[in-house]
């Protein structure tokens, strides 16, 4: 198919220094969970990334120095002339596909606790160290800010021989060129603190130390975050942030805006945000430089992309999610394929994996992380060698993933689903606050299901053991997702309860009446019971949410999405109540019980809602055991748990049909 010509302005190649941009697709710096000790899966995943048609491909954090040790998550390091030739397998990965390789040189000053280096932290003035033992990051003298120049300077060098052409310096994300320009955080009282100027100044030096020692070959980028969101007593898009573009604005050679405070403000899920969010407070930033400019905001419409454009907000199209949930989305726009795109979710379960300290992962994208360790690749998969028939049962993500892999492979794929829809949980959940945005779970394998002639979808099919041996189809997989338990057991409450009166979020979503002060217990603590809350909450019901643990929804956390989630509650009314166990129901009341004292105590409760765990549906596949051959479970069915779980699990599934399934590979990080 050919472009939309309207698309055309987003494959104008666009100069960067001394490099020219051959598209505007611009992969902003991402974390991926490999870091300095996986180079090969690192250069694998940006290498898919260049392949996929985005024209600037840039890695994770890269530290210049061991006081800069973010530890145990991982990172990348240009330490010494040893971390050269790892970071090197990125570049030429990227340049392979005709891309520029950009480097974010990293030094996270009091937010980095170096665990593993166990250096000293440093801060422009004495700060508690983030993240940490109650540790106070060290205030830096005038011989550390010259020694901390000369780390900018040789990482630079060393990332020029590793081969990349964007170098940055990075003064986002509260990290320490951050915290020498926020007032908040810099309270000398020497050329390095006080008014802006000074506190501008050491940004100004590295960008100047950087574009001194490789600005001939390389381009030198800043990644500033221009608003904070403290409020005045901090940097704003309005006040200092403004100040800082107008000092500074021609000298870096691109400005990779964004804002900051915490990394969860950056990179909002879609629960809290809209396509585009950050616009209103990068928006200004073109309007004072000629050097080209780049920002995210969730971007996964060519429209919005354009739109962008045309209106000068920015030059490229910064991402990260969408490059994660779709590697090959500038490639689908360049080939007239745009409905072909999976669309990011905002579901921020990539945001998570980082946050634990595993490699990444995405709901919309089960390749991903997987490139080098599993050899997968997110448009192609290996044809099966036999004509043979494929029948899954459940179109949930897990069986729309499943018959979609399957039919790519070329099996004759055959998807029955008892309801009336597509989606299984995703056509309930969507309809919870902010949530609409994972209906794209389903929608793009509806969307490619379509497109595949040997698959075909049966709705309104409910099937049983018998209709399946009937059936007779080669293979068989099993995908009939989970329930919420009634019996209250989750993570804390270990003790089955008998709650005959309580509903599930299953009977909610079917429409069970919610009446008169309703109890809300979270034992689950991902997003359902908060989401919940906050429903009933705005529809003017009396909400208490009670949990075992410190807070409600404790996996959000991980998703960088607890504050937001807390501050939404509160602001409905939401009555919170902690370290509190659910015993029972009666009398119009929940009955209750401290987790740490064993206090019994009671709240009004005419309706209480049960979200303490989900157990699989696996009934079916029981009774089909050892009556077909080639038997198989998937996603809920097999392991209730989170939707890029049985996405991955399913296409796992159809990956390894046919062959063994053998460990993947591991690397082994060169010795230190
Ligand atoms: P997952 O997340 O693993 O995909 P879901 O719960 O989202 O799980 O989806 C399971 C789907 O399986 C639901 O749409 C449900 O209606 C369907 N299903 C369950 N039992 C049967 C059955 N016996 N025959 C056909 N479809 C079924
Ligand atoms: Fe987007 Fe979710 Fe994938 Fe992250 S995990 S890239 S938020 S779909």
């Amino acid at each position: 198919m050919p472009m939309d010509p309207r698309h055309a302005v987003l494959f104008e190649p666009v100069k960067i220094g001394p490099h020219l941009a051959p598209n505007r697709f611009y992969q902003t710096p991402h974390a991926t969970g490999f870091g300095w000790q996986r180079p090969q899966s690192g250069a694998a995943l940006r290498g898919t990334k260049a392949e996929g048609g985005w024209g600037v491909v840039c890695t994770e954090y890269c530290s210049i120095h061991p006081s800069s040790d973010d530890s145990p998550y991982a990172f990348l390091t240009l330490w010494g002339d040893e971390d050269i030739a790892p970071l090197a397998l990125t570049a030429e990965a990227i340049h392979a596909h005709g891309a520029l390789a950009g480097i974010e040189l990293w030094h996270g000053g009091a937010h980095a606790a170096n665990r593993l280096t166990r250096v000293p932290s440093l801060a422009p003035s004495a700060q508690q160290a983030l993240y940490h033992l109650p540790t106070t990051a060290r205030m830096m003298d005038k011989s550390d800010i010259a020694a901390f120049r000369g780390w900018q300077r040789a990482a630079a060098l060393r990332a020029k021989r590793a081969g990349f052409d964007i170098v940055y310096v990075y003064a986002g994300h509260d990290y320490l060129p951050f915290q020498f320009l926020s007032p908040l955080t810099n309270r000398r009282d020497d050329a390095y603190g006080g008014s802006l100027e000074n506190r501008v100044r050491l940004l100004r030096e590295m960008i100047e130390d950087t574009k001194d020692a490789v600005g001939d070959t390389c381009a030198v980028a800043v990644r500033l975050a221009v608003d904070e969101l403290h409020g005045p007593r901090g940097i704003t898009s309005t006040g200092e942030g403004r100040e800082i573009i107008e000092m500074l604005a021609e000298l870096p050679d691109l400005w990779d805006v964004n804002v900051a405070g915490a990394l969860g403000n950056d990179s909002k899920s879609a629960r809290f945000s809209a396509e585009g969010f950050q616009e209103e407070q990068v928006g200004f930033v073109k309007s004072l430089t000629t050097k080209p400019v780049v920002s995210v905001g969730r971007f996964t419409s060519p429209e919005t992309m354009v739109d962008q454009i045309k209106r000068g907000v920015q030059d490229f199209i910064g991402a990260a999610r969408p490059s994660i949930a779709d590697p090959f989305l500038p490639e689908k726009i360049r080939q007239g394929r745009s409905d072909e795109i999976r669309e990011c979710i905002g579901c921020n379960i990539c945001r998570a994996a980082n946050n634990e300290g595993v490699p990444l992962r995405c709901t919309q994208n089960p390749t991903m992380g997987e490139e080098w360790r599993r050899g997968w690749h997110p448009e192609r998969i290996a044809p099966y060698p036999r004509r043979e028939t494929a029948l899954v049962v459940g179109a949930g993500p897990a069986g729309l993933e499943a018959a979609l892999s399957l039919a790519r492979r070329g099996l004759q794929v055959s998807l029955v689903e008892k309801s009336r829809h597509l989606g299984g949980r995703i056509v309930n959940e969507m309809r919870l606050p902010g949530l609409s945005t994972w209906g794209r779970v389903r929608d793009w394998r509806a969307t490619m299901l379509a497109k595949e002639p040997q698959a075909q979808i049966f709705l309104q099919s409910e099937m049983s053991a018998d209709d399946i041996c009937d059936f007779g189809a080669d293979h068989v997989v099993i995908a009939t997702g989970s329930r919420w338990r009634r019996d209250a057991i989750g993570l804390g409450n270990l003790t089955p309860r008998d709650l005959p009166g309580a509903l599930t979020p299953d009977d909610l979503f079917a429409a069970a009446l919610v009446s008169g002060p309703v109890v809300i217990f979270d034992d689950e603590q991902y997003f359902m019971a908060g989401a919940w809350a906050e429903k009933l909450a705005a529809e003017g019901h009396d909400v208490t949410l009670v949990t075992p643990w410190a807070t409600p929804s404790t996996f959000t956390i991980y998703t960088n999405e607890q504050d937001f989630v807390l501050e939404r509650l509160l602001r409905l009314g939401v009555k919170l109540l902690p370290f509190t166990l659910l015993t029972g129901q009666a009398g119009g009341a929940a009955q209750l019980e401290c987790a740490y004292t064993g206090k019994a105590s009671e709240v009004p409760c005419a309706s209480l809602i049960l979200c303490s765990g989900r157990i699989a549906e696996d009934g079916l596949f029981q009774a089909l055991s050892g009556r077909v051959k080639n038997l198989d479970r998937i996603g809920d069915c097999l392991q209730p748990s989170s939707i890029a779980d049985a996405v991955y699990s399913a296409h796992r599934y159809a990956r390894l049909l046919g062959q063994d399934d053998l460990p993947p590979a591991r690397e082994f990080p060169p010795l230190r």
